[in-house]
């Protein structure tokens, strides 16, 4: 029987991949995520320091599509960056990176700050309990949680260990050999310019990237804005620190990367727990076509952004049956 409605739970990449294809194929759906906007690990941070205003793409920090359907989201709603020497049709959103998912969520029916605890079903189809906020930030609220629903599909488009929790066992048990790697980001911004080129990629160290996010295309930063990315072993090795002595780490590596750093404005460190996949499922998307449930995202194909596109398209080809 073909499906009429659906729920998606994540409003990244992979999430709004599937929720404009299963729209587009005339069913109507509904996005939860537990962040206050979408785009999930394609992320910017605004803050203001010193009367400055300053902006971060602390996530992902440049999009490239080898296929033609990631490359069609880029063409539209994404800009070039050429300084990323190495690496050919680098693009970012701007005037942010997050303004790239907030492009492709529009038309959307998104709930933002609702994060999914469990997902039922009975003879009317699939339910959604949900709780606002970010439950991994904030403990739960003690009102017992919401309930949304009946659909006749379900996606879940986050990271594999959240997965894990909301599907069904038959499903999860299939997560096993996916892994994935933390990272560690430093934003700072200087009062002056850095001695450095706009991209470093050092071969070994602490820091396996860092970028004059300032230097990005379309950026209206007050300052010199970095962005810069801990490799993964340092960040597993770390990954319990509070962010304040993360950010003093980092600062230090950088400084050491490009001599002495100027004043600093602001520093602060975010951890992404689940942030490259290192070892994907190999399937570009887990599906119970029968059941009306899959899962989606990054961790099925790969590292890249284009990984969570192309799997959040496959699960919903799935879950219409074509
Ligand atoms: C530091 C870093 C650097 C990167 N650099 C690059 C790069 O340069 N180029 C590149 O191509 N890729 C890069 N990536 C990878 C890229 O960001 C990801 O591949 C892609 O964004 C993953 O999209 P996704 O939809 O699979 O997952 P996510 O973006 O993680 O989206 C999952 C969503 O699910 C939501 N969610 C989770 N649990 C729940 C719940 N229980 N209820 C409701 N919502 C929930 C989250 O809030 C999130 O919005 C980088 C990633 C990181 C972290």
């Amino acid at each position: 029987m073909p499906i009429r409605s659906a729920a998606v739970v994540g409003a990244g990449l992979a999430g709004l991949a599937c929720a404009r294809a299963l729209a587009e194929a005339g069913v109507a759906v509904r996005v939860f995520d537990k962040g206050r906007s979408p785009g999930g690990r394609l992320a910017t941070r605004r803050v203001e320091a010193e009367g400055r205003r300053l902006g971060f793409d602390h996530g992902a920090q440049y999009l490239t599509a080898r296929g033609d359907g990631f490359g069609a989201v880029l063409a539209a709603h994404a800009v070039q960056w050429p300084e990323v020497a190495d690496r050919e049709g680098a693009h970012v959103g701007a005037p942010g990176m997050s303004a790239l998912p907030r492009a492709l969520a529009a038309g959307l029916d998104v709930a933002a700050s609702r994060s999914v605890i469990g997902l039922s079903r009975d003879n009317d189809g699939w339910h959604v309990a949900h709780h606002a906020g970010d439950l991994a930030r904030a403990p739960a609220p003690e009102s017992p949680p919401e309930r949304a629903g009946p659909f006749d599909a379900i996606a879940v488009a986050v990271p594999h260990p959240q997965a894990v929790p909301l599907l069904p066992a038959e499903l999860s048990a299939r997560l096993a050999s996916v892994r994935v790697a933390p990272c560690w980001a430093l934003l700072a911004a200087f009062a002056e310019r850095l001695a450095a080129p706009d991209t470093l990629r050092p071969a070994s160290g602490a820091i396996a990237w860092a970028a004059r996010d300032s230097a990005k295309p379309g950026r209206s930063a007050e300052a010199e804005c970095w962005v810069v990315h801990a490799g993964p072993d340092w960040s597993r090795a770390h990954l319990e620190r509070k962010p304040d002595e993360v950010a003093s780490l980092l600062l230090a590596e950088l400084g050491a990367l490009t001599g002495p750093l100027p004043a600093v404005l602001h520093g602060a460190a975010h951890r992404w727990r689940y942030a490259l996949v290192e070892a994907p499922l190999g399937a570009p998307c887990l599906a119970d076509a029968a059941a009306g449930i899959g899962a989606c995202g990054d961790w099925c194909l790969g590292s890249r952004a284009e990984h969570a596109w192309d799997s959040g398209t496959a699960l919903a080809k799935a879950l219409l049956g074509s």
